[in-house]
């Protein structure tokens, strides 16, 4: 996949041919660990075969809708420009993975230590590239951040998850950032136990695996 250049700039979704753009966009909830959830969306990174659960640009769309709250609308919008001009969709496709993969970097890193200053400043561009949240809107019986997508470009597309790691980053909760102690696994999450030692991402799942291997080598092992 592409790897995201700040200093070429972004592809933007609508070409300047299109006089009006895309509608605004409303974005509701904001979840705080959105940033975890795309990092996560390749899964079973330690494995030879990754799982991937974003294969293409509507694959993309549809993510934003169901877990990053943008409003089904402006996805259905961006949706048919993206039937128009598949090309130009492939490639912002391409640099919103080369962003996820830059942010899994980041935050694998941050919580074992320091990330890498180059995938740091990527991180770093395109949450100034992203719009502000500036305008908080009025729902049915909720509130939404309306972002302006006159010239929109993956930054805008991934507002809400690059306001969450800002977020993340800038907040206390990264010392409870952790990656899953499941080799295989290496998914992100945050500890909110109490005495923050949780080590799995999924207790039922990784965690029970853990302990069955190691009873299994102690059983083996003739220790117990
Ligand atoms: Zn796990």
């Amino acid at each position: 996949m592409l790897p995201v250049n700040p200093h070429e700039g972004w592809t933007p979704l609508v070409p300047d041919t299109m006089p009006n753009g895309s509608p605004d966009m409303l974005i509701s909830p904001l979840r705080p660990d959105l940033c975890l959830s795309y990092a996560n969306t390749l899964s079973w990174r330690g494995t030879r075969a990754p799982a991937e659960s974003l294969r293409d640009f509507a694959g993309l769309l549809g993510w934003l809708e169901r877990a990053a709250g943008m409003d089904a609308a402006a996805m259905r919008e961006v949706a048919r420009w993206s039937d128009r001009q598949p090309r130009r969709a492939a490639r912002v496709f391409a640099e919103a993975i080369g962003l996820r993969e830059a942010l899994y970097r980041v935050l694998s890193r941050l919580a074992a230590g320091t990330p890498r200053r180059r995938d740091l400043a990527m991180l770093q561009q395109a949450l100034a590239d992203a719009p502000v949240r500036r305008h908080l809107v009025e729902m049915r019986s909720a509130y939404a951040w309306r972002i302006d997508t006159s010239r929109p470009s993956v930054p805008h597309l991934l507002a809400p998850v690059l306001w969450s790691a800002g977020d993340l980053l800038a907040a206390g909760d990264r010392r409870r950032l952790r990656q899953c102690a499941n080799d295989a696994c290496r998914w992100l999450f945050i500890d909110a136990s109490r005495n923050a030692t949780r080590r799995w991402c999924d207790m039922a799942s990784c965690g029970n695996r853990a302990k069955a291997r190691r009873h299994y080598l102690k059983a083996k092992g003739g220790l117990i």
